[in-house]
């Protein structure tokens, strides 16, 4: 009778840890709630927010927040609480959305995007990241080393629980761990299935979807002779990624005609800076 018990019990703590991966539906199971998740998103996005400095005005903040609201909404995320924060730093080519829903978009990255259907191609890519669970999978794979569930526990009620290293594991699995020196990559695996769901969403959203294809040329051009693009550094080839990409393009059509926005999205807002022939930095 006791046995029976367990094995009801681990039964559904499996079934609670089962979960889907968003459009390309590959199955995961995660040993960390989304419940803690979430809670890790919100307390890291605070401290990233103490470091930075936000733009909470102008046409630029004004777009993202407006690409942001698109993206969100059909994201599906009923549990999460949304924001969009502008962090002003030119030098920094890089995006990302901590569980819950906080996202942070560098002045560095813009370039790159180019235009808003650029912006809400890498926005779907980082919520991407967030809906299809990476960061609670990467942190499985490195919970003993942060003291299990509990030590996550400790880091939300106080986040000096943690030692710095770590710390570093910590925010490193939540894609944002370039600010403490440490970047885990994320595997090649979880940069395409983030792609693919990105693609899906902007589509879903009303952007056309091949301007996807685009941003990583940009991305390319722009981290050439500057400062290491955390963005690329940390991701596969573009090229493989525009491979992969294209095989899902004809679905992304799909949903993009059925609810493409009514005016041009991909009209240039951050044009790519003028080449001096001389190397920043
Ligand atoms: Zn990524």
């Amino acid at each position: 009778m006791k046995s029976r018990h367990a094995i009801a019990l681990s039964a559904a703590a499996l079934a609670l840890a089962c979960s889907k991966v968003p459009y390309t539906n590959r199955v995961q199971y995660n040993l960390i709630p989304d419940s803690i998740m979430r809670g890790l998103g919100a307390a890291t996005y605070t401290s990233m927010l103490a470091d930075v400095k936000i733009k909470k005005k102008g046409e630029d903040n004004a777009t993202l927040q407006q690409v942001g609201d698109r993206i969100s909404k059909v994201a599906k995320q009923p549990k999460f609480d949304w924001e969009y924060q502008l962090i002003k730093d030119d030098d920094t080519i890089n995006a990302w959305c901590l569980p819950g829903g906080k996202i942070g978009f560098y002045t560095g990255v813009l370039p790159a995007l180019n235009n808003e259907a650029g912006m809400a191609f890498v926005m779907g890519h980082e919520v991407g990241h967030a809906t299809a669970h990476h960061g609670a999978e990467r942190l499985s794979q490195n919970l003993t080393m942060l003291g299990g569930l509990i030590g996550l526990e400790l880091y939300l009620k106080d986040q000096t629980a943690l030692k710095p290293e770590e710390r570093a594991i910590l925010l490193g699995a939540l894609g944002v761990g370039a600010t403490v020196g440490v970047l885990l990559p994320f595997s090649r695996m979880h940069e395409s299935e983030s792609d693919v769901i990105g693609m899906m969403y902007m589509a879903e959203a009303g952007y056309p979807p091949a301007e996807s294809l685009d941003v990583w040329d940009r991305m390319a051009d722009l981290s050439d002779g500057i400062t290491i693009p955390t963005f690329i550094s940390t991701h596969p080839s573009h090229k493989k990624r525009k491979e992969n990409q294209r095989e899902w393009l004809p679905q992304a059509r799909k949903k993009y005609k059925r609810n493409a926005l009514d005016y041009d999205t991909q009209a240039v807002l951050w044009p790519m800076p003028e080449k001096t022939g001389k190397k920043k930095k």
